[in-house]
Parts: structure tokens; C-alpha cells; sequence
């Protein structure tokens, strides 16, 4: 589903992502962890064509900045980027024009239900909570119902029964055989959730664990995150 090749992405002399190569076959719910600034936004930013980068990603076999790869994956970014002018319900509708969805409406209402912004139909983005903006973000970005779906620390600023209906959604994609790519720097936010673990830090892939295999290891995400993150800050800061 999603094909990253030796992804290097510079900012000036800052290397932000690092050689970073991986595949993620169709299905399942894969996280990118790693401390603030390991690279996690810039490699989804990269995924979505966003940024130039040196290297190859393929989104089911197409190139990612292609029309028809742009049809399968959807993006929820770390910041929501709302019009002002248009309402919620505006938003919604102008998703599902851009997408050109024509059986939404069912779908848009359950997600508004779940994400309690029914009654904010007719509300502006400017007029929105910052948690409110941000459940928007999440809904426009499920609404089109993509094969793959990034999100960029989508729990930041939700309350617990978002974060709870959240997780509940990414459970049900999972159930669908549709992929999950999301980053996160909080690993309990995450718990019970993941299928396979990319461990990111310093702009470099340091990991990339499924969790059968750290199941089998008897081995803790927590502790593998530690020991890698930690290991190295304390190495890089005696340089
Ligand atoms: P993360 O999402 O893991 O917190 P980012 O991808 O945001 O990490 O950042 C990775 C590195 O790239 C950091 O060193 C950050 O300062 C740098 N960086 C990110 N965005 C920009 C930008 N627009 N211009 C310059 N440097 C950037």
C-alpha cells in the first residue's frame, strides 16, 4: 500500500529525514514514534507530496504525488487548516465536492455525531475551540473514507471521548483491511492499538517492530522506545 525509498529530506544543513526506507503492506495500524523533532511530520509531509524530498514513495504502486494516488490516501495534519468563511457543515461539503463523494451525507452526519459537532453545523471554522478544530480536521480527513489514512499527532488537543471514538474509528479501519499510518510522540496514547511500531529518531528509521514480534521477544514498546531515544540523546549530548 504505501512504499518509502530511501526518503532524505534536508532543511538547509538540517537533515530532517534521514535515508528512512520502509513498506507497509495493505491493512493494519502502523505508528511512527519518536521524540519532538525526530522527523515524524516531516516524513508524512513528505508522503503526501507536500515537501520535495530526495528519494522514492509509491502509494499502492503510484507515484504519491500523482491524481490517483492523491484518490486513496487522505491526511490529517498536526495542524488544523480551516477556512474561516466556511461553516462546518460547509467544510464537510466541500470535502466530498473535492473527493466527488455522492452517498456522504450519512456518513458525515456519523462522524459529527461521533465527534459531538452536530450542534456546531453552522458554526465558522474561525468560531471553533481549538479542540473543535481539531475533531473537524480528523472528520474531513475520514470522511472520503481512504484506503490510507496519515495522521499527524492526532490526539493533541482532543478531549477523552474524541480520543476514545478516534481510536474506535482506527480500530474499525483496521477491521476494513484499510491502513493507518499515524505519529505520535506519546506511546500510551497508542497502547493497545498498534500493529507494528516505526521507531524514529535524529531524522533516521531506528526501528521498525510489528507487535508479534516484540510479543515474541518479551519485549515492552516502552522499553524498546527508551532504550533507543534516551540511549542516544545521552551519546549526543556528550558530543
Ligand atoms: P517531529 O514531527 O518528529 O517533531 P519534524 O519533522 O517537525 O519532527 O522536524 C524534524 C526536524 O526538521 C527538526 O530538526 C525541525 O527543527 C526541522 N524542521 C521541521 N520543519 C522545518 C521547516 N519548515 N524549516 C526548517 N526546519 C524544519
Amino acid at each position: 500500500m504505501l512504499s518509502v525509498s530511501g526518503v532524505t529530506k534536508k532543511y538547509g544543513k538540517n537533515i530532517a529525514c534521514n535515508n528512512v526506507s520502509f513498506h507497509l503492506p495493505p491493512g493494519g495500524i502502523t505508528v511512527i514514534l519518536g521524540p519532538n523533532g525526530a522527523g515524524k511530520s516531516t516524513l508524512l509531509k513528505s508522503i503526501t507530496g507536500f515537501l520535495r524530498y530526495d528519494g522514492q514513495i509509491l502509494v499502492n504502486g503510484l507515484d504519491n504525488k500523482s491524481v490517483e494516488a492523491k484518490r486513496i490516501f487522505g491526511y490529517v495534519p498536526e495542524i488544523p487548516s480551516l477556512y474561516p468563511n466556511l461553516t462546518v457543515g460547509e467544510h464537510m461539503e466541500f470535502i466530498a465536492r473535492a473527493y466527488r463523494l455522492t452517498d456522504y451525507k450519512a456518513y458525515a452526519t456519523e462522524l459529527l455525531d461521533r465527534f459531538e459537532l452536530s450542534d456546531k453545523r453552522k458554526k465558522f471554522g474561525d468560531e471553533l475551540s481549538k479542540g473543535m478544530q481539531q475533531k473537524l480536521n480528523l472528520c474531513l480527513g475520514l470522511l472520503p473514507r481512504p484506503r490510507l489514512l496519515l495522521m499527524d499527532e492526532p490526539m493533541i488537543g482532543l478531549d477523552p471521548h474524541a480520543i476514545k471514538e478516534l481510536k474506535q474509528l482506527m480500530a474499525e479501519m483496521r477491521e476494513e483491511g484499510r491502513t493507518v499510518l499515524v505519529s505520535t510522540h506519546m506511546i500510551d496514547s497508542i497502547d493497545m492499538l498498534w500493529d507494528r511500531t516505526l521507531i524514529m529518531q535524529g531524522g533516521v528509521l531506528r526501528a521498525d517492530v510489528t507487535r508479534e514480534q516484540l510479543e515474541k521477544d518479551g519485549e515492552r514498546l516502552e522499553d524498546l522506545f527508551f532504550a533507543i531515544t534516551e540511549g542516544a540523546a545521552e551519546g549526543s549530548e556528550a558530543t
